[in-house]
């Protein structure tokens, strides 16, 4: 352990020198299965031979001018994700509680621009994690992430999950936006049903609100469509990237309508190193991996494998799962044991994990994961499962 490291994190005893698809290596040559992808990072596993030769090719050139010159590689990235999606205009930053951050700014920025500065408050949803600076841990509300950091930032009011009484009961004269996960990451993998998404969407049409969705951990392909709200055919007038858009660079990224960008012009928002020339490389291309055709269609395809070998160990092993969840590639079992046992006994069969909320441990594996692999995850969970029912019953015989 080092002590030079603020202790932000009690993290697993494991180190890893290099990575190769889904698979981690110990310096000491140990194999790890990679599920957690560092937290929906590496979406295109480790070492990927495009991501590692467009980056070393651009590596020798140029890595950062600021965003005080113009920056090709960030408008073909931008032109990319405004074609792929419902967006008109694209600015990037560095990770996911920028862009979640920068959302809420460009929301209150378009009300105050139309001559409406009172509508600065926005709607938020219990469970909901919109990352760690002040005004996403109170967009947040956690009390686990609150605590300790003086009095909670104004202007964020939360409400139950998928309880659309409460959401309406909560509009008042200075509301300007709902913020929701389409699918709560850390939360626990809490899925946000399509009629709810409409009619929050409906809710911000009659309100004149704008909605904003937070998928830095469900898109980029995570669910096997590129968004997850594709799913439900709602679209947001924000929208929060991050995690997998970089594959494992740090790349963020906010996207508008033209007219929830609006409000925007020169000087009221800014990142000294967002979108820089290395950035903007990964993540074009992870796109050109990404938005290749069947990529997606393969990930729907492997999630449905995945999805059906965890509901027979889930029936296999009632005592120890007591639910899968999720969507696409972003799934997880609640657990009935704690859920760090879980975890920690997947660790002993050389599988990485991510734990999240309500118990749960989340399975991500990168997007492209063999069906061999996914055949052995579910060995080393079979494995694990047994041996915790093992655990179990000498506790219940002592
Ligand atoms: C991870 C995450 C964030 C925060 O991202 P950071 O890069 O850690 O700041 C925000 N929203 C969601 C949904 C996330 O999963």
């Amino acid at each position: 352990m080092s002590e030079a490291l603020m202790s932000t994190y009690a993290r697993q005893d494991l180190a890893f020198e290099r990575g190769e698809g889904s698979y981690l290596y110990t310096a000491d040559g140990r194999r790890y299965l990679d599920f957690a992808s560092g937290i929906a990072v590496t979406a295109l596993g480790h070492s990927h031979p495009h991501l590692v030769a467009k980056l070393q090719e651009q590596v020798g050139k140029l890595w950062h001018t600021s965003n005080l010159f113009k920056i090709p590689q960030q408008e073909e990235l931008g032109a990319r994700l405004v074609a792929a999606s419902f967006a008109d205009q694209a600015f990037f930053c560095n990770s996911g509680a920028e862009a979640c951050e920068g959302s809420v700014k460009i929301a209150r920025k378009y009300f105050a621009a139309k001559g409406q500065p009172e509508r600065w408050r926005v709607i938020t949803f219990e469970g909901a994690f919109h990352g760690r600076t002040i005004a996403m841990i109170a967009a947040g509300n956690n009390k686990k992430y609150l605590e300790g950091f003086g009095h909670k930032a104004d202007g964020f009011d939360q409400v139950p999950l998928n309880d659309l009484a409460a959401t309406k009961a909560a509009i008042g004269p200075e509301t300007a936006a709902i913020m929701v996960e389409p699918i709560q990451g850390e939360g626990g993998i809490r899925e946000v049903p399509s009629e709810t998404l409409r009619a929050l969407r409906q809710l911000c049409d009659e309100h004149g609100l704008l909605l904003i969705f937070d998928e830095v951990q469900t898109g980029m392909g995570r669910t096997g469509k590129l968004f997850a709200h594709e799913w439900s055919s709602v679209t947001p007038d924000i929208m929060a990237l991050a995690k997998g858009l970089g594959g494992g660079f740090p790349v963020a990224a906010i996207l508008v309508s033209k007219r929830a960008g609006s409000g925007i012009s020169p000087g009221t928002h800014g990142t000294t190193f967002g979108g820089n020339l290395l950035a903007m490389t990964a993540g074009n291309a992870v796109l050109d991996v990404m938005l290749a055709p069947g990529f997606l269609d393969q990930v729907q395809q492997r999630a449905l494998r995945l999805r059906q070998q965890l509901a027979m160990i889930a029936d296999r092993h009632p005592s120890i799962i007591e639910e899968v969840r999720g969507q696409g590639l972003l799934l997880a079992v609640k657990t009935r044991v704690p859920n760090s046992d879980l975890l920690n006994e997947l660790v002993g069969q050389n599988m990485v994990t991510v734990s999240a909320s309500e118990n749960t441990v989340r399975l991500l594996p990168p997007l492209t994961v063999s069906d061999a692999e996914i055949g052995e995850a579910v060995r080393k969970l079979e494995a694990a499962c047994t041996n915790l029912e093992a655990k179990l019953a000498t506790k219940g015989a002592a």
